[in-house]
């Protein structure tokens, strides 16, 4: 089995020496209380990303996944440890970190221009500014022709590409996603998860994306954390040595494969305490 200081190491790599990582997550623990019960939701979690890296976060339910993405959203706090952005310690919400959840978070009677002009207008952008940028974010997820539709009449997947779009729009420079597809049917997630990859080669940000679909975890990421519950912690590290931009070729290669089986053998195998990394790097492909 993968040592947890193993893993630890391996997960707070991944950044150029001398770079500071974007975002930084130091030996941090959450113990909820239950009822007279400790429950140690987050297990002394190390975790590095660096600025523009696209890292997926993927493990069973209840294995702290949403706990650390609100630490690092600044909605709850470590109970010991710290969570660093830029090298600040966070406490709290901020401009530069971009939170979309599986729940479409739109405005019900804001049509989607206004949704996405939402975050620019309470920072006080000029109308013609915020028209121009909105405009700009709504062309990139392709929702030029629903600019002026309430969220009612968007589909699901056309509801979370204005998420997306409102999300980009105030210009984060991080974006913390929590299952964000997780609500929609299959082929609308494999097209998301392609508009995504588009939208953020072409807007660089660091992306932490949390997912329990190991296909997603694999297909996005440069690279994918491997979580195990109870207590919640850093199971494994792999990298996605794959060539951007993914399509369906990608998807349907052999090395996409191998890396999909490693992920899974790790997220499923879990109590046999065998992590992906103990494994061959030659892997079979799935067929
Ligand atoms: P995941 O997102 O990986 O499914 P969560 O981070 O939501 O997991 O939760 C991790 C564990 O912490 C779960 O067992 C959950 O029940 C527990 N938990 C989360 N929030 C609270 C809370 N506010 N009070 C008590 N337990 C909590
Ligand atoms: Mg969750």
């Amino acid at each position: 089995m993968t040592s947890p200081e193993g893993a630890r190491m391996d997960a707070a790599g991944g950044t150029a020496a001398g770079d500071r990582p974007r975002i930084s997550v130091q030996e941090v623990s959450k113990v909820f209380q239950v009822g007279a019960e400790d429950f140690v939701a987050l297990d002394r979690v190390s975790l590095d990303i660096a600025d523009n890296e696209f890292v997926t976060v993927v493990g069973p339910s209840g294995c702290g996944k949403s706990t650390m993405m609100n630490i690092l959203a600044g909605l709850e706090e470590p109970t010991s440890g710290a969570a660093l952005v830029n090298g600040q310690a966070v406490h709290g919400p901020g401009p530069e970190r971009g939170v979309i959840f599986q729940q479409y978070a739109l405005f019900p009677w804001l049509t989607v221009r206004q949704n996405v002009e939402f975050g620019l207008r309470t920072a006080g952008m000029g109308k013609k500014e915020r028209r121009e940028r909105a405009e700009h974010f709504i062309h990139l997820v392709q929702l030029d022709r629903f600019a002026d539709a309430l969220p009612k009449m968007l589909s699901g997947g056309m509801k979370q590409r204005c998420a997306i779009a409102r999300a980009y729009a105030v210009d984060p420079s991080i974006l913390l996603m929590d299952e964000p597809f997780g609500a929609l049917d299959a082929l609308t997630r494999v097209k998301l998860q392609e508009q995504l990859l588009e939208t953020w080669s072409a807007e660089q940000r660091t992306v932490m994306f949390i997912t329990h679909d190991v296909d997603e975890a694999v297909f996005l990421a440069n690279r994918v954390i491997v979580m195990a519950a109870r207590p919640g912690r850093i199971f494994d590290v792999i990298d996605v040595d794959l060539p951007y931009p993914r399509h369906e070729d990608v998807r349907l290669s052999p090395e996409f494969g191998a890396l999909r089986n490693r992920v899974w053998h790790s997220v499923y195998h879990q109590d046999a305490g065998t992590s992906a990394s103990a494994m061959p790097s030659t892997t079979t492909a799935r067929q």
